[in-house]
């Protein structure tokens, strides 16, 4: 056991010095938190092998020889952690055990850096990092280049401020793009891009960085007499300095948990980083009877959310052939809990991208998801790695056993036969779908099942079906036959938009389809129309308008038409006639909220009196309609000269007096 605890705290002082020293840690939040959470448990088991040096009793890392150092006054420490209600629940037990009941104040946990400043009567002297706690590294140079911090402020206060240093997202973005187009190593996140700019040496670095800071506590409060955490930030607003605003001061408990519940679903939502919610006891007084453990204060509370990086196991990739051909690859995962879900299957985007990142088959990899995006591999953790073999991209269709190409121009690697059993499969799984003919009881499974057994090829065949074709067929009978041919039946009558996106002209979707064949009204029309004519229809654009010509010329797309055509298939589109052409040739922008009128009801007035709605403001714009509380684009037409009308000129001009 004793080289048990020995290997976890070494390893777990390691990623302490890659995160604290380096700014580059190997793995992600979680895996050193359930890393730290195991060794918390076996030393509480094993009490003999704790030692001073364990990573549960130090704080952050040690101090770069680099930088002048600087004692604290008062230790910079840590907070403890809670991962759910439960334990919010019992920090709050314990509190009004020892001070009774208490307000909370909430406050973002901003993820950056920790930063002391020192101020002596109103001037900036000294800024340094929290370095181990006690002693810290002196960054002033670079502090002094965060345009958010006061270099002087309005009284002349002697006192140290702390707060976290942070890079919004939008730097960090531009930032890593501009380090990628130079070939330089990428940031993992921003707050290692934080971390990095301010512990270098060079200030004019650190100035270019668009570093901010959020203050959030005051070391010695007797020059700014607040009794509360709440008076205190009040305070440090009133000096000049950037306190985070999203704070909120509660009752009771079930208000901490109100205001956890709201920021979890809307961290996302923020231009910066948060990785929880830091709880703390609003009076101060309290806050002193309760006191500190060697780590952190009892007043005070750190909830994490559910994390949006962990580890796992790459089982296998797994390749699919998309309707256009192109393959695709996807982590097959040993499943795993990620923000919130259980996941097992994880974008890896392209094959140039896992060669790339050298994610290989058995790997440990880090997985990602937040928000509402997709779960992707990150990158694979090599210091894990054994003797897995080096991924090669297919060189053969997995549906067709045919040789891949890569175009030029692409990162795809797609399959070329148009025989590709994959490939029509895929084709025609998107013609029955419902954005394209909607046939009801016709879903993956069918028509998989329908093309093995060899009674369709192609979109046509699927109108050629008999009851005789369907009912000999697995988990068919006689009710689903004949709801599937009533529905293959109605979706003849399908107006001619839907057709065009079934038959998966590239680039053409929902929009340029209805674009289309309003525009046109048949499919003859369209196929008649040279590229001149396509790019005349608004917003239908060169791209577009050359793969409509490439399609619907090719003998094979002619064919399709000609037999679909043979079923009866309707080839028409019923065109809308704009109710007055008042609005004939004129572009609309829709901003703010709209009294009487959703945005898409107002959009379809526009449009019905021929007008076009876009969605940002230009040279071109003839009109914005500004509702409530109208924005940046209200601020553009007006610079621009733009004619504005509010909702009820809107209203009149429509004919439809308010
Ligand atoms: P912590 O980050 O969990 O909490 C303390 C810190 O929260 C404070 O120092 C302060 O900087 C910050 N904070 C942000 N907003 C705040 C606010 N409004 N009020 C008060 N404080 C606020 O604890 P820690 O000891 O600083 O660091 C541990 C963290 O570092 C963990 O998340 C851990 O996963 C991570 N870590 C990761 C690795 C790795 O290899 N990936 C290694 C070591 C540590």
């Amino acid at each position: 056991m004793e080289e048990k605890i020995k290997a976890l705290q070494d390893k777990l002082n390691r990623y302490n010095y890659e995160y604290h020293v380096l700014d580059a840690p190997s793995v992600p939040d979680s895996e050193y938190d359930k890393l730290l959470h195991e060794l918390i448990e076996l030393e509480a088991a094993y009490p003999e092998f704790k030692t001073d040096t364990s990573p549960t009793v130090r704080v952050g890392g040690a101090v770069l020889d680099r930088f002048r150092k600087v004692q604290h006054d008062t230790p910079m420490l840590s907070l403890g952690n809670a991962f759910d209600e439960d334990s919010l629940r019992a920090f709050d037990k314990r509190v009004r055990e020892a001070v009774g009941e208490v307000e909370y104040m909430c406050e973002l946990k901003i993820d950056g850096l920790a930063v002391s400043l020192k101020y002596e009567d109103g001037k900036f002297v000294q800024g340094a990092t929290r370095g181990d706690g006690t002693v810290g590294e002196d960054i002033t140079a670079n502090l002094r280049t965060i345009r958010a911090i006061p270099l002087e402020l309005t009284s002349s206060l002697s006192f140290e401020v702390r707060g976290e240093a942070y890079m919004p997202k939008p730097a960090f973005e531009k930032l890593n793009e501009a380090r990628e187009a130079k070939g330089e190593a990428l940031f993992q996140n921003p707050r290692n891009a934080a971390a990095g700019s301010l512990r270098q040496l060079d200030p004019k670095l650190a100035g270019k960085r668009n570093l901010s800071i959020f203050l959030y506590s005051v070391n010695d409060l007797s020059g700014l007499s607040a009794k509360t955490q709440d008076e205190a930030l009040k305070r440090l607003d009133g000096e000049g300095f950037k306190t985070n605003r999203e704070r909120r001061l509660v009752d009771d408990i079930e208000g901490v948990l109100d205001y956890v519940g709201y920021w979890s679903n809307r961290r996302n939502d923020l231009d910066y980083d948060i990785d929880g919610i830091v709880i703390k006891v609003n009076a101060l007084n309290a806050q002193e009877q309760l006191g500190f453990t060697a780590k952190s204060p009892r007043w005070a509370i750190a909830y994490k959310f559910p994390a949006e990086e962990v580890v796992t196991d790459l089982l296998d990739i797994e390749l699919t052939v998309g309707r256009t051909g192109a393959i695709t690859p996807t982590a097959l995962l040993k499943p795993v809990k990620v923000a919130g879900t259980t996941v097992a299957r994880a974008s890896l985007h392209n094959h140039e991208l896992i060669e790339q990142k050298d994610i290989r088959i058995n790997d440990k990899v880090i997985i990602r998801k937040a928000g509402d995006i997709i779960p992707e591999v990150v990158r694979p953790i090599l210091e894990e790695r054994t003797d897995q073999k080096v991924y090669k991209a297919p060189t053969e269709c997995p549906g067709c056993g045919h040789e891949t190409v890569k175009l030029e121009d692409e990162v795809a690697i797609r399959c070329i036969n148009p025989g590709c059993p994959a490939q029509l499969v895929e084709g025609m799984i998107h013609f029955v779908s419902r954005t394209a003919m909607n046939i009801d009881g016709l879903g993956e499974k069918v028509v998989k099942q329908l093309f093995d057994a060899g009674l369709i090829n192609d979109v046509g065949d699927i109108y050629a079906l008999t009851r005789e074709d369907l009912l000999p067929l697995e988990r068919m009978g006689e009710k689903k036959t004949t709801n599937l041919l009533e529905a293959i039946e109605a979706s003849k009558a399908n107006p001619l938009r839907k057709l065009l996106v079934g038959l998966g002209i590239r680039f053409v979707g929902a929009k340029a389809s209805e674009l289309i064949a309003q525009e046109f009204g048949t499919m003859d029309e369209i196929m008649a129309q040279p590229k001149e004519r396509l790019v005349e229809v608004p917003e239908i654009g060169e791209k577009i308008a050359d793969s409509i010509v490439t399609y619907t010329h090719h003998p094979d797309f002619r064919a399709l038409v000609d037999k679909l055509k043979h079923y009866s298939v309707n080839m028409t589109e019923e065109v809308q006639e704009a109710a007055s052409n008042a609005f004939e040739g004129m572009t609309f922008v829709l901003t703010g909220k709209l009294e009487q009128l959703t945005r898409n009801e107002a959009k379809a007035l526009i449009e019905d009196a021929g007008g076009k709605v876009a969605g940002s403001v230009s040279q071109k714009t003839d009109v914005v309609v500004a509702g409530e509380e109208a924005g940046s684009k209200l601020e553009t037409a007006q610079s621009l000269g733009v004619s504005v009308w509010d909702e009820a000129e809107f209203l009149e001009k429509t004919g439809r007096q308010s």
